[in-house]
């Protein structure tokens, strides 16, 4: 290795180790910071919902980056399972959404477009494929190619491929700040930590909710925030539902062993707080037991609460820093980062080898302007 690593990454959640993996792969060398451990912040909190996509046909460049890693993750889930011998839990197990009529003019032309398989259910027919539903407002929309991973698993299977193909991962190790080195041709910037700097020839900022500390001080705030999302675990003794349910804002995803996780609350005004509330799990836990009555008897698990890194239109930022040649920012990835990582990954790796990448940065650069009503096709 150089004495330095061709890419530092700050941040080791889903979308800095997903990168760090890319670019390892593809020949770089690579060192990865975490303040903590690592993929335990937000992307460890998340349900992993995967909706379905179809890149060359998606019609926004969100819905294609979305769409990439809906195609690429059985492929990326069997490559970490064969190099980590860790199984991250991917089922394409289908999915169920309602829609109101309005939702249903916004997005059904989009999936229509984009090629995605849907279709619209009866109430007889919802009842033969999830007999445990009671009556649910909205029309059903059975999307077959919904899938599923397990966030902690997904992360663990990533930190040891990362280990594998020679990345190098500093955990428990904050970056406070960075500084120019005047008197260093390249890197022309580098990294402290408690007394310690860091260099590198270039550096990728993934610190998820927390990156807009370092965006300020690159004098290029973006408007990251946390948006805190809470979510219930309930477990029954056998799997009584079988496909991601997706209501608004909110979803049931039930896992194969009889967990069903209740997603998911938007708390921006809860800062930097990771706590769960007791009216916000009540509400989840009263709109499990409207959907599935079953789940009324269900064993409460646990509860938890993540940190979503929200941006001003909700779209990520990914591409160079503008005004610094050797920066680069792959963060504000909301309520998707986890659909979003692997074509993140993708085209992180694309712009750091010098390709074209898979869909056009401009949308999401740095000092774009907020985009304003764009719709997506999926909501979770
Ligand atoms: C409840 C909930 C449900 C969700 N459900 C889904 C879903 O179903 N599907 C989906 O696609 N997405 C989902 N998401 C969104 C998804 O989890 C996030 O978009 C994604 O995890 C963001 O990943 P990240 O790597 O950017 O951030 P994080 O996972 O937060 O990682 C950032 C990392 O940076 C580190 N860091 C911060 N500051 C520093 C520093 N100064 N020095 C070193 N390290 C630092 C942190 O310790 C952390 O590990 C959900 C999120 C939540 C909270």
């Amino acid at each position: 290795m150089a004495k330095h690593p061709d890419v530092a990454i700050i941040g080791g959640g889903i979308i800095g180790l997903t990168c760090a993996y890319f670019l390892a792969k593809a020949g770089l060398s690579v060192e990865v910071f975490d303040r903590g451990d690592f993929g335990k912040e937000a992307s460890w909190a998340g349900a992993g919902i995967i909706p379905p996509g179809n890149p060359a046909a998606a019609a926004t460049p969100i819905d294609r980056l979305r769409a990439i890693g809906s195609m690429r993750y059985p492929g990326f889930s069997e490559e970490l399972r064969e190099l980590t011998g860790i199984d991250n839990g991917y089922l394409r197990c289908g999915g169920i959404e309602f829609l109101d009529a309005e939702e249903a003019a916004d997005v059904l032309p989009l999936w229509e477009n984009e090629g995605i398989a849907f279709e619209k259910l009866s109430r007889g027919a919802l009842r033969s494929f999830e007999p445990a539903l009671a009556e649910v407002a909205g029309e059903p929309y059975l999307l077959p190619g919904c899938g599923q991973v397990r966030n902690p698993r997904h992360l663990q299977a990533l930190v040891v491929a990362c280990e594998k193909v020679g990345v190098t991962l500093r955990p428990n190790l904050r970056i406070e700040t960075w500084r120019r080195c005047p008197d260093l041709n390249n890197p022309a910037i580098e990294l402290l930590s408690a007394g310690t700097t860091h260099q590198a020839d270039r550096y990728l900022l993934t610190a998820g909710a927390w990156s807009e500390l370092f965006l300020n001080s690159f004098g290029r705030p973006a408007g990251i925030h946390p948006v805190r999302g809470q979510i219930v675990l309930l477990k029954t003794p056998t799997r009584i539902v079988t496909r991601v349910l997706m209501l608004g804002k909110r979803y049931l995803v039930p896992r194969l062993d009889g967990h069903v996780l209740i997603g998911s609350t938007e708390e921006p005004e809860a800062f930097f707080e990771k706590a769960n509330t007791a009216e916000a799990v009540a509400e989840l836990i009263g709109l499990a037991v409207r959907t599935v009555p079953a789940l009324a008897s269900a064993e409460l698990v646990k509860c938890w609460s993540g940190l979503r890194p929200g941006s001003p239109d909700g779209l990520p930022f990914i591409g160079r820093v503008p005004g610094w040649d050797n920066l680069f920012v792959a963060t504000g990835h909301f309520r998707a980062g986890v659909q979003l990582s692997v074509g993140t990954a993708q085209a992180i790796t694309e712009l750091l080898t010098g390709k074209p990448t898979c869909v056009p940065l401009e949308a999401f650069a740095v000092d774009r302007q907020p985009h304003s009503g764009s719709k997506s096709a999926f909501r979770s």
